[in-house]
């Protein structure tokens, strides 16, 4: 066991913690990240990635995040194989986190960069056939059922949204919910029953991903909720949109966060409300969820805490008039 002192502790390894590094390493705040149970974040469970910039062919989710690691080790910081078990953040910093290892983290500003998960079903199929035709996410994947016969399970905003992407690549998008209405708004529950491009099938559930012989994804086993006859539909790709789940266990009762679990920033900013204690990436956003964005705010969580620290080097006063 020892102990770590740090000007800037980094929770999480997708995106947004790798990014916030880069940024502060090159502050040289010498950053320590905590890579968590899943290093590199969840591109590094997804296969072709073709809308983070720079990149102008395909290029794979873990590749992309070893790289970024990579260079956010090239730049400075330290990366810790642990997982942080608890955190106070009581009396304003330092702050202090404990890690699975039994290592001790004291650090002057953290980043929080744990990301969310996506729900998935747990049902046969579902994660065997993950990128070959299951996918979490349309905005990700859905060009690749270019023309193609898809289908989105959920009945919220999500799953709406998903399936009105999807309309972009697919004429045939199917919405597939467990019960006779939709959780949506009615926004967009107007705009998913007004295109011509998507059908519901109602009071259904998935009780098996089924491969083709080629291995991918060939259909759908579905069980109707109200009579429990089975049924099957045949697709190419299956989007499971029923919500994501923030990383935020560890911060209930010490951050203010929403009803689902994101944390609560200041509008614009990644600034929670303890100051020195940043949010990036998809454990404070439920709308874009996307590795660049997630990435975006990791760079500005970064520049925020360089400029919370530099407050701290001036009198006590001054630091908390620029907060
Ligand atoms: P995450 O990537 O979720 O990373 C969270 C990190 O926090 C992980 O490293 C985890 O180990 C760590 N962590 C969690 N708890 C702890 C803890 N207690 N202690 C220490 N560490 C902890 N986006 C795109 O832009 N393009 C795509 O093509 C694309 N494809 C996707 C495909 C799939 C299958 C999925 C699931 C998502 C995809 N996304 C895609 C979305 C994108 O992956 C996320 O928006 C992005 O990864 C969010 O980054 P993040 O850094 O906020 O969090
Ligand atoms: P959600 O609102 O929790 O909806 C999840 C949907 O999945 C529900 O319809 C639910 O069915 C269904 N579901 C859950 N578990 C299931 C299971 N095991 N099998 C089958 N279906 C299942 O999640 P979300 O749509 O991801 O939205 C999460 C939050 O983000 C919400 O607050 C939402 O408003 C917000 N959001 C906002 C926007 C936007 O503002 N544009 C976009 C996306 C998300 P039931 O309805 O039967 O419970």
């Amino acid at each position: 066991m020892a102990t770590h002192r740090t000007k800037m502790l980094i929770i999480g390894s997708g995106p947004a913690g790798y990014s916030a590094a880069i940024y502060a390493a090159r502050a040289m705040l010498e950053p320590i990240v905590v890579q968590g149970l899943q290093p590199g974040g969840q591109l590094t469970i997804t296969t072709d990635v073709e809308n983070y910039p720079g990149y102008r062919d395909v290029v794979q989710g873990p590749w992309l995040m070893e790289e970024m690691k990579a260079q956010a080790e090239h730049v400075g910081t330290r990366m810790m194989y642990d997982i942080i078990t608890s955190v106070d953040l009581e009396g304003g910093s330092p702050f202090r986190a404990v890690g699975d290892s039994g290592d001790e983290y004291i650090a002057d500003t953290i980043v929080i960069a744990t990301g969310a998960q996506a729900k998935w079903l747990g049902v046969p199929g579902e994660q065997e056939l993950g990128g070959k035709g299951v996918s979490a996410c349309a905005t990700c994947d859905g060009f690749f059922y270019r023309g193609r016969k898809v289908a989105v399970i959920g009945g919220g905003n999500t799953a709406v949204e998903e399936a009105l992407y999807l309309t972009n690549h697919s004429d045939d998008v199917t919405l597939i919910h467990r019960r006779d209405e939709l959780r949506a708004e009615k926004i967009l529950q107007d705009r998913l029953f007004k295109s011509p491009k998507i059908s519901t099938l109602w009071n259904k559930t998935v009780e098996n991903f089924v491969a083709g012989e080629d291995g991918s994804l060939h259909h759908l086993v579905l069980r109707d909720t109200q009579t429990g006859e089975t049924s099957t539909l045949e697709v190419d790709g299956a989007f499971v949109a029923i919500g994501h789940a923030p990383a935020t266990e560890l911060f209930k009762g010490k951050l203010a966060m929403d009803d689902a679990g994101y944390l609560d920033v200041e509008p614009g900013t990644p600034k929670t409300a303890i100051p020195g204690v940043f949010a990036a990436g998809d454990v404070t956003d439920h709308v874009y969820r996307q590795a660049v964005t997630a990435a975006g705010m990791g760079c500005m969580a970064a520049l925020d805490g360089e400029r919370y620290l530099a407050t701290l080097e001036d009198t006590p006063a001054e630091a908390e008039a620029a907060e």
